[in-house]
Formats: C-alpha cells, structure tokens, sequence
C-alpha cells in the first residue's frame, strides 16, 4: 500500500498537532498520561506517513529489521531503568538524535543522485554543514553528560586556563572551514575541511559539558535536549521533511524555554549555559567532599512522631533520596494522618529537587498526593519563620545554606529552601555522605536540626507506626 504526497502531508499536519497537544499535556502532572499518549498517537502516524509515503520506495525490509530492532532495544530500556536513572538515559538519547543528524549529513552530501546548482547547492552545503556541527556537539556533549550523570566519569568541572578562548578559537576553526567547504566545487576535496569540522565539534561538544559541574547538571541536560531537537531540525532540513523540522523546531525550543525557566530558578545566567561552564569559575571548582562542622543531633521515629505530633505546621521537603527509597507512598499516608489530626501539612518543590525536571512532582502525583498542598520553592519559602517542622526526606543540595552563606561554594548562588528558618528541621538519609554537588551540608549541624538515619522508606514506615498508636 502507498500513499500519495498530499495524504502523507496531511498526516504530518495530524502528527505535528498532537506533538503540540502532547507539550501542552506534560506541563502538568494531572495531564501528562493524556500528553504521553498524544505523543505516541503522533509518533506512530509519523512513522505510517513516512513508510508509506512517496519518499520511501527500497529497502523496506531492512527498515522493518531495523525499526524492530531499535524498539526492542527501546523497550528493554524502558523495563530495565528506573526512575532515578533517566536522566543518564535522556542524556544517552539525546546523543542517538545527535550522531543521526551528522550520519544524515554525510550520507546527504555523498549522496551522487543529489545535484544542485548555483544558490540551491550553497544553501543545501550550509545545510548539512550546520546539521552535521549541530548533531556533533549534541552527540559528543551528550556522552560527556552520560558519563557524568552515571558517575562513570568526575563530576567536578573542567577549568582548563582559558577556556571560553578556546571554545572561541574551536568556532572560529569550525566558521573558517565552513566557508572553505561551501566554496570547494569537488566532492572529494569538500570532505576533508566536513571531517575537520567534524572533529572540532565533538571536541566543543565535549569541553562545553566537562566544564560543568556541581549542582549546575540539570541546565546542562536540558539545554542538550534543546540542542538534540535543533539537531533533527537540521536533519529535516536536509532530507526535506517539514514533520522532521517542525517537531525538532518544538524539542528545541521547549528545550531551550525549560533550560531558561531552570536558569532563573537556579540564579545562572542563560548565555553562560549556552557557551559552556558556568557558576564554576575560581574556587567554586574545590569540591569540599566533607568537611567535620561539629557534632549533629541524632534522633529516633518515636522523637519525630512526638516533633510533628506538637506541629501546627509542616513542611515537607522531598528529595533524590525519597525517590531511591520510593517513600512516596508511606509520606502521603503520614500526611492523611496529619491532616486528620488538624496539623497543616504542605510540600515545598526544588525546581532541581531528584534527578531530572519535575521528578518530585511525578513521585508524589503517583502516590497521589493532592496537588493543592504542593508548592513551588518560591511559593513558600518566605512561609519557614512560620513552620513547626519541616521534613527534609532524603534531600540534600536543595536545603544547602552554603548556596546563600559561602561565595566559594560550587552551588553558590543558587537559591535553596531555606528550612532552617523554621523551628525545626528532621533530616532523613542514611549518612553523612554528600549529595549530587558533593559538598557537606552546615544544615545537618546546626542547633535546631535533629537527624534521623536510615533508609527513608523504612525511617517513614517506623514514623507512621508511631503515629498510629499515638
Ligand atoms: P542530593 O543528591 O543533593 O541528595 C540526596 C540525598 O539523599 C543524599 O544526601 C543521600 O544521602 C540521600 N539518600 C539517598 N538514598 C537514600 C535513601 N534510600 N534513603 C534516605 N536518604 C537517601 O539530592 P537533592 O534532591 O537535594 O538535590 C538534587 C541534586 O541533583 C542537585 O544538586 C541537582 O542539581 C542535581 N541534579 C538534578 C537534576 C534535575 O533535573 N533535577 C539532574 C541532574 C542533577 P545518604 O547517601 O547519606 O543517604
């Protein structure tokens, strides 16, 4: 069966509409189902239009070997993650839409049935040139991500001496032998300034991303997302398919609005995001992995049952740790139980709380939590003075005074739930280790903070079982 040119563009008009109805479904929790499905509708009509489409005419068995191929993988990957691990598995992804874009790009050009003249050969040369720099970066920044968010590489940042000089030079290289490659009339003597360029991007690609570090990963991750969409972007441009360019044109600047909104949340600056480093200049870069600040207040379930028993107010701030114990549930039983005894109970949201953007929000809209006790961190963070007892379940980073007190810190700057400005604060994790930024927390030692050691989900399930015979 075949479909003609019409059809197949009017089933991408179809699929690119319920790509936007998918973005517009995960910008909340409530909605996000109905948008992932949106998102699959799309995609599986993308993919029926392009198969049976004019444009695709041999090799269809081998594409059908492929595509089943590619979603075992999909699926295997899918089953076996879990959710504390998506982040490096985004990252890894963005990386496939990357190398796709530069293998697109030199198949295109080597390709001897494509023949332009004139304008119409410059324009598709700076086509694949863009598209192939683009996909490099994303491919080469990505892998640098995975590495870092996986731990398989330091997560302390790169300074080399001089180094926005050098990302400066890189562009500059990767601008010279684009004008050479647009202006060389042979094909085989127009590869070698493409391989250059090639080169000279991955290692951009990776220098922008090892020079990041500390708590600043996020912005990273989702300004590769952005990047990966630009990058299929340019694949369309270069294979002539609009569906290709419109999504990618939506994963880019979804990507880039998130990375900005994230920007402004952690007090960075955007431009310095995008050229690779930032937040990390001068003594920043000394990652202090511990550091003895005295002695911390240990207590027991029974002690915290007797804390949030006597509360009129608590504040609940979740953390990494509340995700990789999957307390969720046992929190929102605790909050039922609270809020049956009249104490008022809300939730404060880090934007960079967990993993990835929105991770918290995802846990406890699966434990249902209601959403109207669910605040943004500049929602509440002037209300601490006012609370009896903020839980902070398995956090760390994103309750570091340091970020506001030390101008030395990796996170310096960056603003933070300023729990200890209530009356008490219970800390759950289960050591004195570090968090993502790996530096200690002065928190955990200050006079009205009491620790609770242990996993979070065990440490929550003894403090409902006190609860509930109190
Ligand atoms: P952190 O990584 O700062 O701290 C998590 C804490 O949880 C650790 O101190 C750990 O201590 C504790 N923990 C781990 N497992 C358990 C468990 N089973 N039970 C109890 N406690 C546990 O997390 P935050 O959420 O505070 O901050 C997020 C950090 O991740 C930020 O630095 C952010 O920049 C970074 N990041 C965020 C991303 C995002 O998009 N949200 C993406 C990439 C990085 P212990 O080992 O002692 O138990």
């Amino acid at each position: 069966m075949e479909i003609n040119l019409e059809l197949a563009q009017a089933l991408y008009i179809g699929a690119t509409v319920l790509f936007i109805l998918t973005l517009g479904g995960l910008s909340h929790p409530e909605s996000a189902r109905k948008g992932n499905l949106y998102g699959m509708l799309g995609m599986a009509i993308a993919i029926i239009a392009t198969l049976l489409g004019p444009h695709v005419t041999k090799n269809l068995f081998l594409i059908f070997i492929l595509m089943a191929l590619g979603g075992l993988i999909g699926i295997y990957l899918a089953k076996k993650v879990k959710m504390t691990h998506m982040p490096e598995l985004v990252a890894i992804l963005h990386s496939l839409v990357g190398i796709a874009a530069v293998l697109v790009g030199y198949v295109n050009f080597l390709d001897v049935t494509v023949s332009y003249q004139g304008v119409e050969k410059v324009i598709h040369e700076i086509e694949i040139y863009i598209g192939i720099f683009i996909g490099a970066v994303t491919f080469s920044g990505s892998v640098i991500a995975y590495g870092k968010l996986s731990r398989a590489i330091s997560g302390n940042p790169l300074l080399l001496p001089g180094r926005h000089w050098l990302n400066l030079i890189l562009i500059i290289v990767i601008c010279i032998y684009g004008y050479i490659f647009v202006t060389t009339e042979s094909v085989t003597a127009a590869t070698t300034p493409l391989i250059i360029m090639t080169a000279v991007s991955l290692i951009l690609g990776m220098h922008l991303i090892m020079a990041i570090g500390g708590a600043d990963m996020p912005v990273a991750v989702s300004m590769l997302n952005s990047y990966s969409g630009w990058a299929a972007s340019a694949t369309g441009f270069m294979l002539g398919n609009d569906l290709l360019i419109v999504v990618g044109a939506l994963v880019g600047s979804s990507g880039a609005i998130l990375s900005y909104i994230m920007c402004q949340a952690m007090n960075r600056s955007f431009i310095s995001v995008i050229a690779g480093g930032f937040g990390t200049d001068g003594p920043s870069a000394n990652i202090v992995t511990s550091e003895d600040q005295g002695e911390v207040t240990a207590v027991e379930p029974e002690d915290v049952c007797e804390l949030l028993l006597s509360s009129k107010k608590v504040m609940i701030i979740p953390g990494y740790g509340m995700a990789v114990a999957q307390a969720q549930h046992t929190v929102n039983k605790i909050v039922k139980l609270l809020q049956n005894r009249k104490i008022e109970v809300c939730f404060g949201i880090h934007p960079v709380a967990g993993r990835m953007p929105g991770h918290m929000n995802v846990l406890l809209a699966e434990a249902r939590v209601p959403y109207d006790i669910v605040f943004e961190m500049d929602e509440i963070n002037e209300d601490f003075p006012g609370v009896d007892t903020s839980i902070i379940i398995g956090a760390n980073d994103i309750v570091n005074p340091s970020a506001l007190d030390d101008p030395n810190s990796p996170i310096a700057g960056m603003p933070v739930l300023e729990c200890w400005k209530g009356k008490t604060s219970i800390v759950l994790k289960r050591s004195m280790a570090t968090g993502y930024a790996g530096i200690q927390n002065p928190l955990f030692f200050k006079d009205n903070t009491r620790m609770l050691f242990g996993d979070a989900k065990a440490s929550m399930d003894s403090v409902l079982t006190a609860l509930e015979s109190s």
